[in-house]
C-alpha cells in the first residue's frame, strides 16, 4: 500500500511509532525514524527495516526546537530522496492535577506534543507543497476529546492537534496535502506502563472491547491512512480505541 513512499515519523524509536515505522516499511516504504534520547532503539528500528529491503535513517530531533525541526526535515528529505508522509506521533506525559500541575510540566508537554508537530508541519509542507502532493498524520488521543484528570497539559496538546489538523487540512488540500488525526485511547507502551493499577484495573469496564490496545492497531490505521486508498480523506480523526470515547 505504501510502494517507495518516503515516510518521516517523530517517535518511531518506540511503542507507536516504532511499530509505525515497521508496518510502513512492510507497505513499502522508505522511513526516516526520529527519536530524541534513545538511538540504540532507533538503530533496531532502521536495522529491522531495512533487513526488510527498505531503506531507513534515524535521526536525533528535539521536535519542539523549531530550528531542529526544521534541519532534520531537510536532512530526511535529502537522504530519502522525498517526503511523501509526515507522522507528528513523538509525545510525552508529565501529569498531576491541576492545583499542583507545574508551570513547567504544562509547558514542555505543550510544546513537546503540539508546537513539536507544528515545527515539523511548517517545514515539511515547505517539500511537500512544492511537490503538489503529501501526507500528514498527527496523532492525538481521546484525552483531547474527552479530557481527563490528572492530564490538563496532555489534554490541552491533544485538542490543539486536532484544531491543527483540521485548519491545516483546510490550508493545504489546494495544494494537493491532506491531513489526518489518528485518536488512540489505551495503548500498551512505555508510556502506559507509569498508569497506576487502578487505572490499568479499569481498563476492562470502561473500553468496550475490553482491551488495551496494541502498537499494532494503531499502525494499521495509520498505514491506511497513509496510502492512496485514503487521498479522499482529509481533516479527519479516527478514533482508534476499542470503543472508549462511545
Ligand atoms: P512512548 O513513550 O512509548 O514513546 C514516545 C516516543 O516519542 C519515543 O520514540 C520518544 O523518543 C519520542 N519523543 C519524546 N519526546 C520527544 C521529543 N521532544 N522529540 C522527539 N521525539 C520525542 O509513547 P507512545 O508510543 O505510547 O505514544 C506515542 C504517541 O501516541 C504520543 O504522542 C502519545 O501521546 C500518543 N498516544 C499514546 C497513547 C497510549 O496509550 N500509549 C494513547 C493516546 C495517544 P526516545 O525513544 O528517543 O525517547
Amino acid at each position: 500500500m505504501l510502494e517507495n513512499k518516503k515516510v518521516m515519523i517523530t517517535g518511531g524509536s518506540r511503542g507507536i511509532g516504532r511499530a509505525m515505522a515497521i508496518a510502513m516499511a512492510q507497505a513499502g516504504a522508505d522511513v526516516a525514524v526520529i527519536y530524541n534520547g534513545n538511538k540504540e532503539a532507533a538503530d533496531k528500528v532502521c536495522e529491522e527495516i531495512r533487513a526488510m529491503g527498505r531503506q531507513a535513517a534515524a535521526f536525533k530531533c528535539d521536535v519542539g526546537n523549531f530550528e531542529e525541526a526544521g534541519k532534520t526535515v531537510q536532512a530526511v528529505n535529502k537522504e530519502l530522496g522525498g517526503l511523501d508522509v509526515l507522522v507528528n506521533n513523538a509525545g510525552i506525559t508529565k501529569d498531576g492535577l491541576i492545583f499542583t500541575l507545574k508551570e513547567d510540566d504544562f509547558d514542555r508537554v505543550i510544546e513537546t506534543n503540539l508546537k513539536g508537530a507544528f515545527n515539523t508541519i511548517k517545514h515539511a509542507a515547505k517539500i511537500m507543497m512544492k511537490n503538489r502532493k503529501g501526507t500528514i498524520i498527527n496523532i492525538t488521543s481521546v484525552s483531547g476529546m474527552m479530557g481527563n484528570p490528572g492530564q490538563a497539559n496532555y489534554a490541552a496538546a491533544k485538542a490543539g492537534m486536532i484544531g491543527l489538523t483540521k485548519t491545516v487540512a483546510k490550508e493545504l488540500a489546494a495544494r494537493g496535502i491532506t491531513c489526518n488525526a489518528i485518536a488512540p485511547g489505551f495503548v500498551a507502551t512505555e508510556m502506559t506502563d507509569k498508569l497506576s493499577d487502578e487505572v490499568k484495573d479499569s481498563i476492562d469496564s470502561v473500553v468496550p472491547l475490553k482491551r488495551m490496545a496494541q502498537p499494532e492497531d494503531i499502525a494499521n490505521a495509520a498505514v491506511f491512512l497513509a496510502s492512496d486508498k485514503a487521498s479522499y480523506i482529509t481533516g479527519e480523526v479516527l478514533k482508534v480505541d476499542g470503543g472508549l470515547y462511545i
